[in-house]
């Protein structure tokens, strides 16, 4: 089985069920970034409410999660597009933290349970639409289920899981997002009567608690359907399927735009030392090298062309972080 999202609805469309397994994206992160466990975790579930976020989009539209409590993990960043890409990194992804007492790798530790959850919507628009709300507990699934309550007023059960198995590999990963979608945007005709929709709520609220840990779930192999069924407790409606990638959007040409934008000064030492320099994408891990030539060029052409500077590019790959080659 691969990743992939599934999107569905129940209870006549009143229901939106999201559903994706995210193993194989969340294994990919891990050795990329060369995380620990509990770094595995907590980038790993952001990574999957990131792609559950993306699956609500269109188009070229992208959504933005960012963690930022204050535990030593530093803050999780994770991004996704309407097309099942996904990518994002830990600011300290190798920071390792003793095991709770129940045993779990302790994700709320590493984050911090005190901070901000930014979600920031690029919907193509002038402005994206972004919006915050205080870590409520730093295990992530719960951060988002308030995010939505709160910032966006849906009622939403969000779950997310990653178990890590000996050795670091990724068993299974996977999370849902259960929203109960508000009376209006219904045809006169499906109004529930007053009343149904707390009892729906408490009736799927059960199927949550009776399911418990999602990754376990998919690391026994079931698949995103089967676990959307048992949230719902009847037969979902699928309205589509999409597959699930760890991939970045920077390219040498984009690094090339962030080199020129850096510009002379900061990075002349390196010309002049003839060492030039290595550049890494934060998102992905890729590295970009520059020869002392290659760099005094680029910087050339930067001096005889400024950037316009509008940047809207806009994609946050200026994020890469530059150390000495
Ligand atoms: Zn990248």
């Amino acid at each position: 089985m691969h990743d992939y999202l599934v999107r569905a609805t129940g209870a006549q469309g009143r229901v939106r069920v999201l559903v994706a397994r995210t193993t194989d994206l969340v294994d990919d992160a891990r050795r990329r970034h060369g995380l620990s466990a509990t770094a595995t975790a907590a980038l790993g579930r952001a990574l999957t409410g990131a792609a559950l976020l993306g699956a609500t989009l269109k188009g070229a539209q992208t959504v933005t999660l960012r963690v930022a409590g204050d535990g030593p993990l530093g803050g999780i960043v994770a991004d996704a597009d309407a097309s099942g890409h996904v990518r994002g990194y830990a600011r300290n992804g190798a920071v390792e933290l003793p095991p709770r007492a129940d045993g779990k790798l302790d994700v709320s530790g590493a984050v911090g349970s005190s901070g901000y959850l930014h979600v920031v919507r690029d919907l193509g628009l002038k402005q994206p639409y972004a919006g915050s709300c205080r870590l409520v507990s730093g295990e992530i699934a719960a951060d988002l289920a308030a995010y939505f309550r709160r910032s966006e007023q849906i009622p939403s059960a969000v779950g997310l899981g990653v178990l890590v198995g000996p050795g670091g590999r990724v068993r299974g990963a996977g999370g849902y997002l259960l929203q109960l979608l508000p009376g209006r945007q219904m045809s006169p005709a499906l109004q529930p009567p007053p009343g149904a929709d707390d009892e729906l709520a408490r009736g799927l609220e059960d199927n949550v608690n009776a399911l418990g840990g999602v990754s376990r779930w998919v690391a026994a192999s079931v698949t995103p359907e089967q676990l959307a069924r048992r949230l719902l407790g009847a037969s979902p409606r699928i309205l589509g399927r999409q597959p699930l990638a760890f991939a970045c959007r920077c390219s040498p040409e984009k690094v090339r735009e962030l080199v020129a934008a850096i510009g002379p000064g900061e990075l002349d030492d390196a010309v002049a030392s003839g060492e030039g320099v290595e550049l890494c994408c934060r998102f992905c891990g890729t590295k970009y090298h520059y020869t002392a030539g290659e760099l005094a060029r680029v910087l050339a052409g930067a001096r005889e062309a400024p950037p316009s500077g509008d940047g809207d590019d806009g994609d946050g790959d200026g994020k890469g972080q530059i150390t000495p080659a």
